[in-house]
């Protein structure tokens, strides 16, 4: 019997190598990898510099809390901050994952503005601790767990109306992702997102952007909000930013700096010296312009190559987040291990959308490569 909890959906094999965009099984069976292990390794396995900066660091000091200045976090902060397109000053803070980095946001915007209620829309992902998970508008993933968090409402994605009307002198915060990742790769029109930012800033309610997918370079820019022409209160980090090392960041407008004061959070692990060193290779990498001009063209070729076909109903999303909407949902399961059985790896998102998050470095041939498979299986 497996001493784990069954929380995870297993598939019985193991990956225990990686390189670039490729890694392989206990067995050496190599697969194509389109996940980047859940948008996770944006610079590919194996990347030569992260593994260098790890490995310098591991030499001289792995962790010290946050009773003391820290260099290193205050690199990755400043190389976050400096890629926001925007006059505004910015801060970060820093924890280790996802939810931490929504929770962070979630307690700041209510301490920040005196305010107690929260919006986030339906089919929106979060994260998976109570605060998080009270913003995800999800009811399976809330299922069982209550009572939540109180002060959420799940408005309509793409409505404006809508929030609009829900906007009270009580609203504290807006939390949404420009792209839903897990939800289904649902992205948001740029029209609704500006309205959205425009009302909150005449509500005084605070604009939270959660980044945690589709920042770090995964929409083919830095920060996907660069896109939409909007300058967000906070945005939260995770996913991508360390390329497999646990990290996440929550970064607001400085003018919020006086609600994070002394003793107000923190976090033992939060701005690890391991997950800074290798943070800080990220960010220089991922601001490379022929990184960001790689994940277009990659983008284009997977848009062409994946056009018309007999069982897909929509192609959507930006950049190497991609959804492929089935017309069948009950075939992903069984597209997704005929893909596996053809050595390439995907995912899923919501109940019909096989989703591809390759890694932002993947070259021409390994997207035609991985192009062909997908048409010999939805073709
Ligand atoms: C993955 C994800 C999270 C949660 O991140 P964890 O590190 O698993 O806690 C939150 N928001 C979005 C948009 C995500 O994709």
């Amino acid at each position: 019997m497996s001493h784990l909890f069954s929380n995870y959906n297993k598939l019985p094999f193991e990956i225990v190598e990686g390189q670039g965009a490729y890694v392989k099984d206990q067995q050496g069976k190599e697969y194509l990898d389109l996940t980047s292990g859940i948008g996770v390794v944006n610079l590919g396995y194996g990347h030569p510099e992260v593994q260098q900066a790890l490995l310098a660091q591991a030499e001289k000091l792995w962790h010290m809390p946050n009773l003391y200045e820290s260099q290193l976090q205050e690199t990755v902060a400043a190389q976050l901050v400096q890629q926001i397109p925007h006059t505004s000053e910015y801060a970060v803070y820093f924890c280790n994952s996802g939810a931490e980095a929504n929770e962070a946001a979630l307690k700041l915007a209510r301490k920040a503005t005196g305010r107690s209620q929260i919006i986030s829309f339906q089919q929106s992902f979060h994260g998976r601790t109570f605060g998080a998970m009270s913003a995800t508008g999800q009811a399976a993933i809330q299922d069982g767990f209550g009572p939540l968090v109180p002060g959420f409402t799940y408005l309509t994605y793409n409505d404006e109306a809508a929030l609009a009307q829900a906007l009270s002198a009580d609203t504290a915060a807006v939390i949404l992702e420009l792209i839903q990742g897990e939800g289904g790769v649902i992205p948001a029109e740029k029209e609704w997102v500006q309205a959205v930012a425009a009302h909150c800033k005449e509500n005084g309610t605070l604009l939270i952007i959660d980044e945690i997918q589709t920042g770090m370079g995964r929409t083919g820019t830095f920060y996907a909000f660069e896109q939409y022409d909007i300058e967000p209160d906070m945005f939260t980090l995770a996913k991508g930013l360390g390329n497999g090392i646990p990290v996440g960041a929550l970064v607001g407008k400085a003018a919020l700096k006086s609600a994070f004061g002394p003793g107000s959070h923190g976090s033992t692990f939060g701005g690890n010296k391991l997950a800074m060193a290798a943070a800080a290779v990220v960010c220089q990498q991922i601001a490379v312009p022929s990184l960001q001009d790689n994940v277009q063209a990659r983008s284009a070729q997977l848009l062409a190559g994946l056009k018309d076909l007999p069982t897909v109903q929509a192609v959507r999303g930006s950049g190497l987040m991609i959804g492929l909407v089935l017309k069948d949902a009950d075939t992903l399961q069984q597209v997704m291990q005929q893909l596996r059985e053809a050595h390439v790896l995907a995912l899923k998102a919501g109940t019909q959308v096989l989703r591809l998050l390759p890694p932002l470095t993947i070259t021409e041939e390994e997207t035609a490569a991985g192009i062909a498979i997908l048409r010999s299986i939805l073709g």
